[in-house]
């Protein structure tokens, strides 16, 4: 077993709570003492940093929402003087305005560090080629890994999204041996490669890759592992918390480590606010403990996950989560039936003949429409085994969303291909 810090990776939960409840006291006073912000939304829920004296009054504290991101924005949760400050990023605004976050040179050397530590864990190592085909720009994903991975020794091509053939041609030319990309791409090279008739096997020399920036299910995860034959290990970040390397998969693939010397974790009910019962899936709440330039405190994700609490068998201590099962804002009703776009992911990954895309449209309250692409031998004229198939998918869906969907049957390349951040609902009762 590797580890790139392995000394804070093990460190005993004795001593890891003592090191999250000294630094969650700092960050605290800080905040309170430099944004006012925050002493502001502090003095209205009657705290001071000094009512901090356990990890467990964390829930004294206001949680911030997206909403206090553009307080006197784009400065205002600034909190060391704007000359500290050597970078910006924004997130990459899935839902409404991009939140502007800062950087101080420490922010980005620990984020680096952080990052590290997941490659490490899951087998990447000096010698390894990573491909990076996350963007490169505003969007904090690329660059926090590339630091990561040149700081273990890795060679980073920063591919960048996109130009498939290209992609495609990187991997062979400089044989690349991870990569770093979006599932819904991930899922659309990995097509790409075999319908070119190249044999990743042997072909390739990829044995692993970090899929991330979006929610996908394992049924996602098992397709593209057994189409490229690697493993896929899910990364979870966001741009307010510093980027990737929130949380990670070690080689158990078991959930996600969240480092808890970076992070404290908290899941609560999203309607009331209250902690969740303990496994119980709730929205995760995040508080950054290291960070300089925009620490944030019990910060709303709007993630849904839950805490998995056996320990691992890899010895990290790190607690950790499972795969992010949506998020609220994805979250839409038909029928008064509540549904994730995941659920609807992982019912067609799972089904033979499905191929890569799909997009979910919905015309009005009472009906859905799930457009998605399979394999093209279906196109052969037998009409039947195309009929039977739209059955297949129209059941198994009712079985799991509750609501009969009308499904369309497509050919490969029909959707258009997303090269960041998939747009899977087509919402037109909204436009
Ligand atoms: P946004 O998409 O909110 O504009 P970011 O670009 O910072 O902002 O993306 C962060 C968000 O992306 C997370 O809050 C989460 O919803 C999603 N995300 C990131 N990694 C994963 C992952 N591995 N699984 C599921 N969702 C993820
Ligand atoms: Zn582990």
């Amino acid at each position: 077993m590797s580890f790139w810090n392995r000394e804070i990776e093990t460190l005993p939960e004795k001593e890891l709570k003592k090191l999250q409840l000294e630094r969650l006291k700092r960050v605290v006073e800080v905040v309170y003492n430099k944004v006012p912000h925050y002493r502001k939304k502090f003095e209205e829920a009657g705290v001071k940093p000094s009512d901090i004296k356990t990890l467990e009054d964390i829930v004294k504290l206001p949680f911030t929402t997206k909403e206090d991101l553009f307080v006197d924005y784009p400065y205002g949760l600034l909190a060391v003087p704007k000359e500290e400050v050597i970078r910006l990023h924004t997130s990459s605004g899935t839902t409404g305005k991009p939140k502007a976050i800062f950087f101080t040179k420490k922010d980005i050397d620990f984020g680096a560090e952080l990052i590290a530590r997941c490659l490490v864990m899951s087998g990447t190592t000096k010698g390894d080629v990573l491909q990076n085909s996350m963007t490169y720009g505003l969007f904090t994903g690329a660059f926090i890994m590339h630091y990561g991975a040149e700081k273990v020794g890795v060679m980073v091509i920063p591919a960048g999204p996109g130009n498939t053939e290209r992609q495609i041609e990187l991997m062979k030319t400089f044989g690349t041996t991870c990569f770093h990309m979006t599932p819904s791409y991930a899922l659309y090279v990995a097509s790409v490669i075999l319908e070119k008739g190249i044999d990743p096997r042997k072909d390739l020399k990829i044995k692993r890759a970090y899929l991330g920036a979006e929610p996908y299910s394992e049924e996602t995860r098992k397709k593209i592992e057994d189409m490229l034959g690697i493993d896929v290990y899910n990364c979870y970040g966001l741009s307010e918390m510093g980027g990737p390397g929130v949380g990670f998969e070690c080689v158990y693939k078991n959930g996600l480590h969240i480092w808890e010397d970076a992070f404290l974790a908290e899941i609560i009910n999203p309607q009331t606010g209250e902690p969740v019962k303990e496994g119980e899936i709730g929205e995760l709440i995040l508080t950054s403990l290291n960070r300089e330039a925009m620490p944030l405190i019990r910060y709303r994700t709007r993630d849904l996950t839950y805490f998995i609490n056996e320990p691992c068998p890899c010895g990290r201590i790190h607690r950790r989560i499972s795969r992010i099962l949506g998020r609220s804002d994805d979250m839409f009703i038909v029928r008064g039936v509540n549904i994730f776009p995941q659920q609807i992911e992982a019912v067609l990954m799972s089904i033979k003949g499905v191929a890569q895309n799909y997009q979910i449209v919905l015309e009005n309250y009472d009906e859905m429409i799930v457009k998605v692409e399979i394999d093209r031998d279906f196109f052969d004229g037998r009409v039947e085994r195309l009929l039977k198939l739209r059955e297949e998918i129209i059941e198994k869906l009712r079985k799991t969303i509750l609501v009969r969907p009308k499904v369309e049957l497509l050919e490969p390349g029909t959707l258009p291909v997303s090269e960041g951040k998939a747009k899977r609902v087509i919402d037109k009762r909204t436009l």
